[in-house]
């Protein structure tokens, strides 16, 4: 029997973020089904941090975690976690209405947003048609994410602190008794006062293991996908270029350009992978605004981004069931609000408080609460 004051169930990065800032406090121990952490979304992300993403809890998050991304504990990490990118939203003849609707609503949030013609957004991204953009606003302090580091990172931070980290120890069954949760797992069985689910897309599912009700966490697959940029083009200044209404994306990728139908379809948890027509459909969007012929695909690929129904993350102690806390339903943000939660997990788990620092941009721990959500 492994014994721990807190187990948390799903090695991905938001179980690896909530071992690193809980293990300095209390005695951890991370279980994961799969061979190695962030094998599901946390390996399959697009790797941006935008502050003018997601509703206004979701960019309030964000921003409170930019300070730790930008300049992150000595050691955490080998190079920096950030490095520039700059967002692009294009528009072409009819996209007036919708892109001055974006400009106002998102420069309300980030000062330096700004309105770009045609022109300069064929300066951002020359591939562009000059006779499909019209228009566009771009966020020039938009980042890519190191996603693998962010998670090793955390990963090193819990280990160096005494968290345990188990892989192939998927969570089969789980139960109370004499005030104390109980997982079985493959790895063998584990004790602990308080329990974590942090199992992104099975968070529903690990929860009913539990005997506490789901609360209506819903996976949607998106597809991404690799391919070359024309002979001789260099890309790798290019800001990420989103589609209207987020139609389509594509941004620079290591020398390669990652393309995306950022689709949203339902689906079950389980190994994601890419459906054919997804990659088709983003190719043709692509190619239709910019002279980006995609003669072959290198590689292709698809995650679950699980979301609440208010597509806000799930936080917090569940009132149905004593020492269970959520902490699932990042949506597509993961990544960028991942010190942020990390830092509320543990703070909630240790106090009852959202961090100050935090609480001050405006969250909430009723923002987050599960109980804020009905039971499914
Ligand atoms: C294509 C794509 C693009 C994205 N782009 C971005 C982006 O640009 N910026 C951003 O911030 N975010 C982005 N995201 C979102 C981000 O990747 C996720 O929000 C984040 O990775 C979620 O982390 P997680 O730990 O909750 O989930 P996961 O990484 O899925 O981890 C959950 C883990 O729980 C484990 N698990 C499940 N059940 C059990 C069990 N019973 N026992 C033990 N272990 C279990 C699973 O094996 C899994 O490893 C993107 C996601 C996708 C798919």
């Amino acid at each position: 029997m492994t014994d721990a004051e807190i187990a948390i169930i799903g090695g991905g990065l938001a179980g690896a973020s909530a071992a690193a800032y809980l293990a300095p406090h209390r005695s951890v121990v991370l279980l994961e089904r799969e061979d190695q952490p962030g094998y599901h979304a946390s390996g399959r992300s697009a790797a941006l941090f935008t502050e003018t993403y997601g509703n206004a809890v979701v960019r309030a998050l964000t921003v409170a975690s930019r300070p730790f991304l930008a300049a992150p504990p000595e050691g955490f990490a080998e190079h920096p976690l950030l490095s520039p990118r700059g967002a692009l939203h294009v528009g072409t003849d009819g996209d007036e209405a919708w892109l001055a609707a974006l400009l106002s609503e998102t420069r309300a949030l980030v000062d330096s947003v700004r309105a770009v013609d045609a022109e300069e957004a064929r300066r951002l991204v020359p591939a562009l048609k000059p006779g499909w953009v019209r228009a566009g606003v771009l966020e020039p302090d938009a980042q890519d994410i190191d996603t693998h580091a962010c998670l090793q990172g955390f990963l090193r931070v819990a280990r160096s602190h005494g968290a345990r980290v188990m892989t192939r120890a998927e969570a089969r069954g789980i139960a109370r008794s004499g005030g104390r949760w109980r997982v079985d797992t493959p790895a063998g069985p584990v004790s602990a006062d308080i329990l974590v689910n942090a199992a992104g897309a099975w968070a529903d599912a690990v929860a009913e293991l539990a005997g506490v009700p789901r609360r209506g966490l819903q996976p949607k697959r998106r597809t991404a996908f690799l391919f070359a940029p024309p002979e001789g083009v260099s890309v790798r200044d290019w800001p990420i270029c989103i589609g209207p209404r987020e139609a389509f994306y594509f941004k620079p990728d290591a020398g390669m350009i990652l393309g995306s139908p950022a689709d949203e379809t339902p689906s079950v948890p389980c190994d994601a992978q890419p459906d054919e027509l997804d990659v088709a459909i983003a190719a043709d969007r692509i190619q239709a605004v910019a002279e980006l012929p995609i003669r072959r695909i290198a590689r292709s690929w698809a995650g679950l981004r699980t979301f609440a129904p208010d597509k806000t993350p799930v936080v917090g102690f569940d009132p149905a069931a004593e020492g269970f806390f959520w902490l699932a339903g990042q949506g597509g943000y993961g990544f960028q609000t991942a010190p942020a939660l990390g830092a509320i997990t543990a703070s909630l788990i240790l106090s009852g408080t959202v961090p100050n620092g935090i609480a001050d941009l405006g969250v909430a721990a009723a923002h987050l609460a599960p109980e804020r959500l009905p039971t499914a």
